[in-house]
């Protein structure tokens, strides 16, 4: 993104709350099964492999690769100054993938497979929204 990017505040409930807090503290938190070891995203108390509810939080590594994005170079309303950007699904070290925009980069180096780790972008509220950018060296 080259303008001001837009920071809305996200909407929680009981069980993505913990998510949110941790974002707070700069550390990006998923769900686990304790039965069939599946990690994912978004959060929610029971696994949608297995249907169990011997779920818990575990901490990502907040390291991933571009899957897919798209850039968006004419938008609306709040977003109209905030093109281009980039709205991307990051697949996960850990696996899960996660709806978000890569930032902070030059749009035109993203690419299927870039290498990309997590920032926080702070809503104001307490809590930050977890998006990507480009990560170089190791
Ligand atoms: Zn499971």
């Amino acid at each position: 993104m080259t303008g001001e990017r837009p920071v809305p505040v996200p909407p929680t409930n009981p069980e993505t709350e913990p998510f949110w807090d941790a974002t707070a503290d700069g550390r990006l938190l998923l769900r686990s099964c304790a039965d069939c070891k599946r990690v994912y995203h978004y959060p929610r108390r029971q696994c949608p492999e297995c249907a169990s509810t011997n779920t818990d939080w575990t901490e990502a590594s907040g390291r991933g690769t571009v899957y897919s994005y798209t850039v968006t170079r004419r938008a609306s309303e709040e977003y109209a100054d905030a093109t281009p950007y980039v709205l991307a699904y990051v697949e996960l070290k850990e696996g899960p993938r996660m709806l978000t925009n890569i930032v902070d980069c030059d749009i035109e180096r993203v690419e299927v497979d870039s290498r990309v780790e997590v920032v926080f972008d702070d809503t104001g509220s307490g809590r930050a929204l977890p998006r990507f950018t480009l990560r170089v060296g190791d």
